[in-house]
């Protein structure tokens, strides 16, 4: 009889995961969601800029219900300090990218990054190579039509609590359903509840209802210029170039005191800063996916030059202009103060704060990337460092750490103890939880790619 896989959570990791288990164990797929939602209420957040627009999502898909999905692959120096070896994941970003685009539409794509690279690649910045497939992927579906085979059983319920076996005996989920708790009974436990639930229910799971899971990061945004370009820059081309499948963009990467900073240039109208401050900055991507919402429409009545540059990036034509707004993503490293608050009897608070030296890194490659295109830079509008207004990237990521082994080299000797939650036998995490490091990356593509080599490791012991 095979064994039988409880899979929490149905989003990016939960699908791809239970699509490749699903003809080597018995899956059952616990998700709290029956119906695609944004989850607006589940964390507090004094932070700021997590609840008001998407950023996680429930329902069979989970966050993909509303994501981009632009891919893109964290470089050897982020994997390092992810616990990754250089090159262990390369035949695993290989099934990823296989998993949303077919070789050719790849090839497209790697022909567009690798031109970019040729035209921007100097001592000072490196590029980012991220390509967004024409098709929005809800992941559940695209998983399913990628590996069919035997029927995964699907339990909608709220995930409480992992109680695993003892004594060789199974071991089981408390899920709180419309129909109060129950269990659902399993050999093997995968938490993919996302960045942010995953801690909890580790917490939960372990007995430590007041628990801070510290190590949190993301990559926060923040629009910090607009810039007039020469007719003739190079920097126009590069920024967005469409293949038959996908749009490639390439940011240009520097680094600071070991974080990284991305700069992408977006169409802009002129160089007034209005379009790039306040709450509108970035409302017609909110609205894309709540478009109902009466604050945000008058948000948006309220600032038409927004709306305006939001087309010209829409539908690329502002590529072919000389204005631009520079948008910066800056890279946060695990910290002990950075985390997922827990307190009984009342919601998780997440904090993901910027704190002042990544803000100076941040500034000083902002410097850099001005110095290095000086001569393809006619005019400049900057908003004061104090005033850039960093907003959240959802990518929620880091916060599994003290519950799973230091990586060290668990990823290639004993390739499960990477994934495997320590003090709960028979449990392993695989989702954001477990990044301890992307760099400027969206990490959906590694996310993927760790999801196919956990599936590889537990198919091998199945
Ligand atoms: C608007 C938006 C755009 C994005 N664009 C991109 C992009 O372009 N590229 C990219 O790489 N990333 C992007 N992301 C981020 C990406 O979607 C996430 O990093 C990714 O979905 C994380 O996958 P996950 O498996 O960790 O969690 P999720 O996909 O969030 O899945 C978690 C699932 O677990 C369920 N769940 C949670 N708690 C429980 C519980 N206790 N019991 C049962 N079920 C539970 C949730 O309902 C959800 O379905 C974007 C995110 C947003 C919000």
């Amino acid at each position: 009889m095979k064994k039988r896989v409880a899979v929490i959570g149905a989003g990016l990791c939960g699908s791809v995961l239970s699509t490749l288990l699903r003809n080597d164990f018995q899956v059952t797929v616990i998700e709290q969601g029956k119906k695609k939602k944004p989850l607006f209420d589940d964390v507090d957040c004094p932070t700021g800029e997590l609840n008001t627009s998407i950023n996680r999502a429930q329902g069979l898909g989970g966050t993909t219900n509303y994501w981009h999905n632009a891919l893109i692959e964290l470089d050897d120096h982020d994997l390092a300090k992810a616990g990754i070896p250089q090159g262990g994941l390369a035949a695993y970003y290989d099934q990823a990218w296989s998993f949303f685009l077919s070789p050719t539409e790849l090839e497209d794509c790697n022909r567009a990054r690798n031109a970019n690279k040729v035209s921007l690649e100097r001592g000072q910045c490196t590029v980012a190579h991220m390509v967004l497939p024409q098709t929005r992927h809800n992941v559940w579906k695209l998983a399913n039509a990628r590996h069919p085979g035997d029927a995964i059983t699907v339990v909608y319920g709220h995930a409480e609590r992992i109680v695993p076996g003892a004594d060789g005996g199974p071991g089981y989920v408390e899920v709180r359903g419309e129909r109060g708790v129950e269990r659902v009974e399993a050999d093997h436990f995968v938490l993919a509840a996302g960045g942010l639930a995953t801690p909890v229910l580790l917490a939960q799971s372990l007995g430590q209802p007041d628990a801070f899971c510290a190590g949190y990061h993301d990559h926060p945004m923040a629009y910090v210029a607009k810039i007039r370009l020469k007719p003739g820059s190079r920097l126009k081309a590069i920024s967005s170039t469409a293949t038959r499948a996908a749009d490639v963009r390439a940011g240009l990467v520097y680094e600071d005191a070991n974080l990284k900073t991305v700069v992408y240039l977006r169409p802009a109208i002129d160089l007034r800063l209005g379009s790039i401050s306040g709450p509108a900055r970035y409302i017609l991507s909110d609205l894309r996916n709540d478009p109902f919402s009466p604050k945000k429409i008058m948000m948006l009545l309220g600032n038409l030059e927004a709306v305006r540059e939001a087309i010209l990036f829409k539908t690329r034509l502002g590529y072919r202009g000389d204005y631009y707004s520079i948008l910066i993503l800056g890279e946060q490293t695990p910290l002990p103060t950075r985390g997922v608050q827990l307190a009984k009897g009342k919601r998780p608070t997440l904090n993901w704060h910027v704190t002042p030296d990544e803000l100076r890194a941040y500034s000083a490659s902002v410097d850099r990337f001005f110095a290095e295109f000086a001569g393809d830079i006619l005019e400049k509008q900057l908003l004061p460092v104090p005033s850039w207004e960093f907003r959240n990237a959802a990518h929620h990521s880091g916060t599994a750490n003290q519950f799973v082994a230091s990586p060290g080299d668990t990823f290639t000797s004993d390739g499960l103890a990477f994934f495997a939650a320590t003090q709960l036998p028979h449990t392993v995490v695989c989702d954001g939880s477990l990044l301890r490091a992307a760099g400027i990356a969206n990490s959906g593509l590694t996310l993927v790619a760790l999801s196919y080599r956990l599936a590889e490791l537990m198919r091998s012991n199945a």
